[in-house]
């Protein structure tokens, strides 16, 4: 019996001379050789092997009585795994989806069986309506960004791209919702700084983190938007005076609806961080969070991009 290399790895006890059954101590795989050359033909199976899921494949070759067979063993760890990954997907999109559609279902049937409510009830439910069909197109926009990052679709435009003049632009995309909270942003970024990266995907990026910094920092609190170079990257940094994330939690907000329980109650889909990391990954760089997790020190979040 001849193994390949991956094969030695997989049976470490293996050696040359051995029998099958020697070799891997799985019955099932002797068991599936048996029946092959019994029948004369091809057999498989799937089977555990050092409690990884594995499927198996006789193939034999030569004329009856003197059958040579060869053995392919396929890994099928990962292949589950990403079976599991879709399942939970689908099954958290639905649970996203069902707390909008039930409201507004409950609202619509509240304003239908009650036609003299008063204009000021009417007027508040209307206003849910409205934010919640808001949280059905974030959902459904976020959705349509991983979908398109992930499948690869998305290819960056590299060119020269102020750092400064980006901060700023990111700065006024959140002007409204800041200065609602009497938030102060500031930009600390040398106006002479230039990097080679995709300005659209970045901007939309640094919003992302910027709007959770706006969401996730009390009244009266502050911002800072920061660029500097650490050669041969530059680093960006969105760093609040917010509520913090307790070190558990940064170890999971970059994974895909994760929601710290505090957000639970400020909306969110949790995919904006996910989205960010893909993103940031199509621009060649690295993402990562940074928090005391003492509540109100905030929380730094910090992306490098290769440099210049
Ligand atoms: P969400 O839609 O809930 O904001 P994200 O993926 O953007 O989803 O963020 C995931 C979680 O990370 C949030 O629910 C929150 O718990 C935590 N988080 C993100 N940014 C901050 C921040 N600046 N301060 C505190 N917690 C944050």
């Amino acid at each position: 019996m001849q193994l390949n290399q991956p094969a030695q790895a997989l049976f470490a006890s293996a050696a040359a001379g051995h029998t099958l059954l020697q070799a891997t101590h799985v019955p099932q795989l002797n068991d599936l050789l048996t029946q092959a050359l019994a029948a004369g033909a091809p057999a498989d199976r799937q089977l555990q092997i050092n409690g990884q899921p594995h499927h198996a494949y006789v193939a034999l070759a030569g004329t009856a009585g003197e059958y040579g067979a060869v053995l392919l063993m396929h890994d099928l760890t990962e292949l589950e795994r990403l079976g599991r990954a879709r399942r939970d997907f689908v099954a958290n999109i639905s649970h996203e989806l069902r707390t909008p559609i039930t409201s507004i279902r409950l609202i619509a049937d509240t304003m239908r069986h009650m036609p003299d409510l008063d204009s000021q009830r009417q007027h508040s439910l209307l206003g849910k309506i409205v934010s919640e069909t808001e949280a059905l197109g974030q959902l459904s926009g976020e959705l349509l960004d991983l979908a398109q990052i992930e499948s690869g679709r998305m290819l960056p435009k590299f060119e020269l791209v102020a750092v400064h003049d980006l901060l700023a632009i990111v700065q006024q995309r959140l002007h409204a919702q800041a200065s609602g909270k009497t938030l102060r942003i500031q930009i600390e970024a040398s106006p002479a700084l230039r990097v080679r990266t995709d300005p659209l995907l970045l901007e939309r990026t640094l919003v992302n983190l910027l709007h959770n910094a706006v969401k996730f920092t009390p009244a009266g609190g502050s911002i800072t938007l920061l660029a500097r170079v650490e050669e041969p990257q530059l680093v960006l940094g969105v760093i609040d005076s917010g509520s913090g994330i307790a070190p558990l939690e940064l170890l999971r907000i970059f994974e895909r609806f994760y929601r710290g329980d505090p957000a639970r109650s400020k909306g969110g889909t949790g995919l904006g961080l996910a989205i960010a990391k893909h993103a940031v990954e199509l621009l060649g760089g690295k993402i990562w969070a940074e928090s005391s997790g003492v509540p109100g020190a905030g929380a730094a979040f910090y992306i490098k991009l290769p440099f210049p």
